[in-house]
């Protein structure tokens, strides 16, 4: 499995990263759900539900060992707080089993598109690099705002790991909001398939 044909794209979601933030798994089941003809024929869709196992059962942001897997990857990781603290970003970068898996697993897959599920900040952070029109069409098509989070320490972040070590690929988190109106979950994820056609 790697990306050898440069005629396919490869696009991987990821539903749950953030236990406490679900509404991804919605527009995963939508993109599964999908009939073939509505899938772009050059498209190679790989659906990851939940990255944060434990966190998705206990229905809490962390995973079981208390870290922020959105802070403990391998790019630019910085110790961040204590455990106990909403962004704990683990004893060192990729300390986690899930971010090893993941690390391990993006070597292999080398996907083309790369989308992050999050909630409920209801936004997608503008971009000035390579897939600047490509986050502007995501914006366009799902009606988010193009802003930036406020609030936190972005450092070991998944999506900007992804892009940094993989100059190629394009990598980004939709901050959906606290809920998914009706329909939205599927707006959402013919915007992945959509996007996939226009990658730098
Ligand atoms: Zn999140």
């Amino acid at each position: 499995m790697s990306d050898d044909d440069p005629a396919r794209i490869v696009v991987l979601v990821v539903g749950v990263i953030h236990g406490n933030e679900q509404a991804g798994l919605d527009v995963v089941d939508e993109l599964r759900a999908m009939a073939p003809d509505d899938i772009p024929a050059n498209v190679d869709l790989y659906l990851m539900p939940a990255l944060n196992v434990d966190g998705l059962v206990m229905n809490k942001r962390q995973n079981a060992n208390g870290v922020d897997l959105n802070r403990n990857f391998p790019y630019k990781w910085g110790p961040i707080a204590q455990l106990g603290n909403w962004e704990y970003a683990g004893p060192s970068g990729a300390s986690e089993p899930e971010t090893q898996a993941m690390v391990a697993y993006v070597e292999e897959l080398r996907p083309d598109l790369t989308v992050w599920f999050h909630q409920d900040a209801f936004s997608i952070a503008p971009s000035t690099g390579p897939d600047k029109l490509v986050r502007e069409e995501y914006a366009r098509l799902t009606g988010l705002p193009l802003e930036g989070v406020p609030g936190g320490t972005y450092t070991g972040v998944a999506a900007t790991w992804l892009r940094r070590t993989y100059e190629d690929d394009t990598s980004f988190i939709v901050e959906l909001g606290s809920s998914l109106a009706t329909g939205e979950a599927l707006t959402h994820a013919r915007a992945v398939l959509s996007v996939s056609q226009i990658l730098p």
